[in-house]
């Protein structure tokens, strides 16, 4: 459900829970309300314009920090790799783009006259092609252990979400921003996405479940969420 408070749109989740719990979420400060399913819409609602001003300020933030993040894929700007800060050098080349890791330098190789847009469309690129291989990797080790397989996956720039599982295709996605977090960061989100193929909420089989497979997960997914505020009434 979507409800529409003083012109902002908040999604509003029904769970088996016991508080409210707001959320506004990176990258784009979308705004979110988990509730429980006994709550009332009108409940709802004025919980949600009691927090607008909060609301609006976390928002802000998220816009200002949108701001800074903006890249021109120029030599000197940082690139994360798997957790690991490189500095960008950009050279120039007529026969055709190239990137590599030299310790902690990354060199982009592109021609002079291109744009940020198309510099960031390579380097997106060469992120899905990481990301491909540890997926590769690691999912079919996860599909033993947990003995859920998924039928297929794909790789995709999300904004919200770090990870998907959709029930009617048998497929998981992949954020392709997972290929600049630390590699556990990616386990814990096959782990997760797997687990959904077997429980359709976070509910307390989910939360079993991921205890049971990554006992370090509550600690990975803070990682990975870093820029998340979360505001618990
Ligand atoms: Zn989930």
């Amino acid at each position: 459900m979507i409800i529409m408070v003083q012109g902002i749109e908040i999604e509003v989740l029904k769970k088996q829970i016991k508080n409210l719990h707001l959320s506004v979420l990176p990258p784009n400060g979308a705004v979110r309300i988990s509730v429980p399913a006994t709550v009332s819409d009108e409940s709802i609602r004025l919980f949600a314009v009691s927090k607008i001003s909060w609301i609006k300020e976390q928002q802000n933030k998220f816009k200002t920090q949108l701001r800074h993040n903006e890249r021109e894929y120029v030599s000197g700007e940082t690139l994360f790799i798997w957790g690991k800060q490189h500095y960008l050098k950009v050279e120039y080349s007529n026969k055709g783009n190239g990137f590599e890791i030299q310790g902690e330098t990354a060199v982009l190789t592109v021609r002079k006259e291109s744009s940020a847009r198309q510099r960031e469309n390579y380097v997106h690129e060469v992120l899905r092609g990481y990301l491909k291989t540890e997926i590769t990797r690691l999912l079919p080790i996860w599909e033993a252990k947990t003995g859920l397989n998924c039928k297929r996956w794909q790789t995709k720039y999300m904004k919200t979400h770090w990870g998907s599982y959709s029930k009617k295709t048998g497929s998981i996605s992949f954020n392709l921003q997972l290929a600049k977090k630390p590699v556990d960061c990616l386990e814990y989100i096959i782990v997760h996405e797997l687990g959904h193929i077997q429980h359709r909420n976070h509910g307390k089989g989910f939360i079993e479940y991921m205890d049971k497979y990554l006992a370090y997960w509550r600690e990975t997914k803070d990682k990975l969420n870093g820029l998340t505020l979360d505001f618990i009434e």
